[in-house]
């Protein structure tokens, strides 16, 4: 522990790291707090939907098989809900309104997740580590969509002690 007191930021961003430990992907493993108003809303991690095989013991094809899909594509046959995701899914089936809010998550969110917090009225995002679409043309697009968020999206500066088991891409599939 430092002296320093933690700062909201540093505050939503360490409970989200905290989310991310029950993450059962077998890609990265992220966390996601949504804040409305200086109350936690919503959090989520990312795996697989509710009631099917976790990712972590083979349940998705996708991330099992890293030769055929590479890192970062081919999420739309990926059954892994990401972190956002499964926060704002989970805003919405306990009927908690998330526009004006700030998403927290570990992992900057990728084109789907942003589309979905853009469209929801989410204000801004706030990201521990950074990420990129793998392909150069595509980077334009992306950083336009996060651009669209009123409040931008920031990164937030703090030290991770998981980060190498977080964002490890490619973790060993389990034998079938
Ligand atoms: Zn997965
Ligand atoms: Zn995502």
């Amino acid at each position: 522990m430092t002296d320093k007191p933690m700062n909201w930021d540093e505050y939503y961003m360490t409970i989200a790291m905290a989310v991310r430990k029950k993450a059962n992907c077998l890609g990265r493993k992220v966390g996601a707090v949504i804040v409305r108003e200086n109350r936690i809303i919503s959090t989520g991690y990312n795996g697989t939907p509710e009631g099917m095989t976790n990712c972590s013991d083979g349940g998705c094809v996708r991330c099992r098989d890293r030769d055929t899909y590479k890192a970062s594509v081919g999420y739309d046959v990926c059954i892994c809900v990401h972190a956002e995701q499964n926060a704002l899914i989970a805003a919405a089936r306990f009927g908690n309104a998330v526009e004006d809010a700030v998403v927290y998550s570990t992992l900057r969110p990728c084109f789907d997740c942003t589309k979905a917090m853009l469209q929801a009225r989410v204000t801004s995002i706030r990201y521990l580590h950074n990420w990129q679409h793998p392909i150069g043309e595509l980077r334009e697009q992306y950083e336009l969509l996060q651009n669209s968020l009123r409040g931008g999206v920031h990164p937030v500066e703090l030290f991770d002690p998981d980060a190498d088991w977080a964002n490890a891409k490619v973790n060993p599939a389990p034998d079938p």
